[in-house]
């Protein structure tokens, strides 16, 4: 079954391909906004230092620690880009973690970072939601009662 072989060899490339254009879009995004956020900041820190007071400043403070939380919160969802990218090429990223099966495209355009197929993922919270409510009928009871004591 060569035909079937090569469609299914041509269908991992175009996949491939896809990802890759996917991950560095978002890659190039998130890098034009922190460079963006990171002049913003810089361009905000001389004017405020110059036109505030003591008083103001400190919201002016606030305000630039919420930046740089943003900031540092989009850093690290450019690791998780590279770390994306570079699993594309080992060919790791975007299969299931749980049964191993490719997880559909359109759910990692959706979710970049996502480790399992809809089924799995589906099913994890299923069974999540099956510990909560049987947690919440044994109320505050804990979960291992030592009867020893
Ligand atoms: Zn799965």
């Amino acid at each position: 079954m060569a035909t079937t072989k090569q469609a299914k060899g041509s269908a991992r490339a175009s996949r491939y391909k896809e990802l890759k254009k996917m991950l560095e879009n978002r890659r190039r995004e998130l890098m034009d906004e922190v460079q963006g956020r990171i002049r913003d900041v810089r361009a905000d820190g001389c004017k405020d230092r110059e036109v505030f007071d003591q008083g103001e400043s400190s919201e002016v403070d606030i305000q630039e620690d919420i930046e740089f939380a943003l900031i540092q919160m989009k850093s690290e969802t450019l690791n998780k880009i590279n770390e994306g990218l570079r699993r594309l090429d080992e060919g790791t990223y975007g299969n299931c973690f749980e049964c191993g099966e490719e997880i559909a495209e359109a759910r990692l355009r959706a979710l970049p970072f996502a480790v399992r197929c809809k089924d799995c993922e589906e099913a994890r919270e299923t069974a999540e939601q099956r510990e909560r409510m049987l947690a919440q009928k044994r109320g505050s009871t804990p979960l291992f009662f030592d009867v020893s004591n």
